[in-house]
């Protein structure tokens, strides 16, 4: 279930790059929720990508939500991240059908279309949280996130993410890599930095060259070198509670729990992030009646 990030700047501290690691992590998504290779690749996208942008953030207490809206197959994925590099995801099509690119390559762009939305909503604990939405631009989800970048946060950067199964469709490597361009950043750097990425295979396609996330990292900043090298762990785990549910619970107020109790004599209250099933029989109930109306 765990991952890796690396995140380094250059030797002139003009670009910072953020490389992650989320094989076993898009493994324990699709083992959580049965997803289908097309499922997996695409839920595994965006699952590296919240993960990465969890990291860059600097409020602690920040929890990201990363939301792709799609418009074909996918209506629907949300992936949800800290800064302690715990993420959760699921989607609405687990089962996906697959479809191809030219290429041979799962088609992700094709499964979640172009119409979509990006949203991103960043929460701070307090206030309001900052949402952020634009307009998809190929439904690749790396794509969609430069875009998303640009247009909402005002930072330029370049995305790169890829999910790899094996020939019994278990995920083989995961991972992404995110490059933030500071405002001071020279043109040099800028036209350096570009024909690296030009020349640069496909994340999956370095994955299968056995090249580690320092290598991938060296090969984005070539010529820039890389300092400030830090490495942290990813995990994909879900936070939910049976006291989270009965917040929940509470929060529908009294006239809807006694409803409840008049149709159904009790409650059953799946995560959907994990799949795990909270109970709640009829006293327990009629105890979280008591807490709404004392509060
Ligand atoms: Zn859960």
């Amino acid at each position: 279930m765990k991952g890796k990030l690396i995140t380094a700047m250059s030797n002139n501290r003009e670009v910072r790059i953020y490389v992650a690691e989320t094989t076993e992590m898009v493994e324990s998504a699709r083992v959580t929720h049965d997803l289908s290779p097309m499922s997996t690749s695409a839920l595994g996208r965006t699952l590296t990508a919240a993960s990465i942008m969890g990291m860059m953030s600097k409020i602690d207490k920040e929890k990201l939500t990363f939301q792709v809206k799609g418009s074909n197959q996918i209506k629907l994925m949300v992936a949800v991240a800290d800064t302690h590099g715990r993420v959760k995801a699921y989607m609405s099509e687990p089962q996906a059908e697959s479809i191809y690119t030219e290429e041979g390559r799962l088609d992700v762009g094709g499964a979640v279309g172009k119409e979509g939305q990006l949203i991103v909503i960043r929460d701070y604990g307090m206030k309001e949280p900052f949402i952020g939405q634009t307009s998809l631009v190929s439904g690749e989800i790396a794509e969609d996130l430069a875009q998303y970048f640009i247009q909402s946060e005002q930072q330029p950067t370049a995305v790169s993410l890829g999910v790899k199964l094996s020939k019994a469709a278990h995920v083989a490597f995961a991972g992404g890599f995110i490059v933030q361009i500071l405002p001071e950043t020279s043109e040099e750097t800028l036209t350096q930095l570009e024909s690296n990425l030009s020349g640069m295979a496909s994340m999956t396609a370095l994955f299968e060259e056995g090249l580690d996330m320092m290598q991938i990292a060296n090969q984005v900043f070539a010529g820039l070198g890389l300092d400030a090298l830090e490495t942290y762990e990813l995990a994909y785990v879900c936070d939910c509670s049976r006291e989270k549910m009965e917040m929940a619970l509470v929060g529908l107020g009294e006239k809807e729990i006694t409803a409840i109790i008049e149709e159904e004599g009790k409650a059953e209250i799946t995560c959907h992030f994990c799949n795990s099933t909270y109970h709640f029989n009829q006293s327990e109930l009629l105890a979280l009646i008591k807490i709404n109306t004392m509060s």
